[in-house]
């Protein structure tokens, strides 16, 4: 370095300003080889002053290989072995984020390295660096499972009243997998296509009876209760088909037309009795249970409001509540329902239909 000595003065004046410049133009100084030792005259610095190129020969400087992707600088490396082992990792890393289980993936980057010396500073100033990005394009297969829904198969019985249902099999989902090959590109989904299909197990049909057999008034029973609402009946005591397979405890009662025209609508008491139950029931929604001399319980549920209280003594077709859509209901109308007890006392529904009066004159609608 004693060939510098002379210029050391305007090397420091000029430092900073160079240092700057370096850190913009990040450009190898030169291609000298690794045993370049610096020695001014023999290096070519193009248009830069003598006093700059004296500069730059007296920084520190290394030799690595640079690695460019798509013409933008990736950083510095010890050598082009460690420069692709960088890239080999890097590229990893991207599969690695991609979290799928690849088949298989491709680059498509054009990667350059250029070896040389280059200032420490200009090295050091690359670290920092993101690395750029890498494009590829990863393929890989996904398998995705499908619910095969059920069919609902009806069949006539003629043992059975018309109206009734019964289910004669529960029905069961089936399941199937499909499998695809999906093309990520950039992150984005590139393609996907159906490779391959099974059927893990197939759909059982549900199967109900409904009944075709006349409706006569049952012998030993003799109606006592009005139905509650001058509408149509849109749901009969019985298994049916709503909201997953289920057993109906009561009379749906709504409005002739629509469901809409009955909201608000009086509640009229079936029969005689005392209210045990006037509010809310998980279910029922906002109910009135009345007890009747005979010992029976006569519900009216999903009401918009109440309009009597536990204790009032009530007569046949007095006001109870109005009509709503509360608790677990699909539409404006009144659940109807009729409880007798059992030996041991407890209650359970039975079909309210025998009981209630003219019945069978409102109209239907389903
Ligand atoms: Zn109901």
């Amino acid at each position: 370095m004693k060939s510098n000595f002379p210029l050391k003065a305007a090397a420091l004046i000029c430092c900073a300003v160079i240092m700057i410049s370096f850190a913009a133009a990040a450009l190898p100084l030169s291609q000298r080889g690794a045993e370049g030792a610096a020695e001014v005259p023999e290096y070519d610095y193009g248009p830069l002053k003598a006093e700059q190129n004296a500069v730059i020969a007296s920084e520190a400087t290394e030799y690595a290989c640079a690695m460019y992707i798509d013409g933008v600088l990736a950083g510095y490396y010890k050598d082009v072995t460690a420069a692709k082992e960088e890239l080999e990792h890097q590229k990893s890393l991207l599969l690695e984020q991609s979290g799928v289980d690849y088949i298989s993936a491709s680059f498509s980057n054009n990667v350059t390295f250029k070896s040389g010396s280059y200032a420490v500073s200009q090295i050091e100033a690359a670290e920092s660096r993101a690395f750029p990005e890498l494009s590829a394009e990863i393929r890989y297969y996904e398998t995705v499972g499908y619910t095969l829904d059920y069919e609902v198969e009806y069949r006539d019985n003629a043992e059975l009243y018309y109206g009734r249902e019964k289910t004669v099999s529960e029905g069961r989902d089936g399941y199937s997998e499909t499998t695809y090959l999906v093309v990520l590109s950039g992150g984005k989904e590139l393609s996907r296509t159906a490779v391959a299909e099974n059927i893990v197990t197939e759909p059982v049909n549900c199967v109900i009876e409904r009944g075709v057999k006349a409706k006569k008034p049952s012998a030993d029973v003799t109606p006592i209760f009005i139905v509650p609402y001058d509408g149509a009946i849109t749901s009969e005591y019985g298994t049916r088909y709503l909201m997953g397979n289920s057993f109906h405890k009561g009379v749906d009662i709504s409005g002739v037309k629509s469901s809409s025209e009955c909201y608000g609508a009086e509640i009229h008491a079936g029969g005689d009795g005392v209210v045990i139950q006037a509010g809310w029931m998980d279910g029922f929604g906002y109910v009135v249970i009345i007890e009747h001399a005979n010992g029976m319980h006569s519900y009216y549920a999903h009401q918009k409001q109440v309009a009597c209280s536990v204790g009032d003594v009530v007569k046949q077709g007095d006001v109870i509540g109005y009509i709503g859509s509360s608790g677990r209901s699909t539409g404006p109308h009144v659940h109807f329902e009729l409880r007798v007890p059992d030996e041991n006392g407890k209650y359970y529904a039975i079909d309210p239909e025998p009981y209630l009066i003219d019945y069978d004159s409102y109209p239907h609608r389903g």
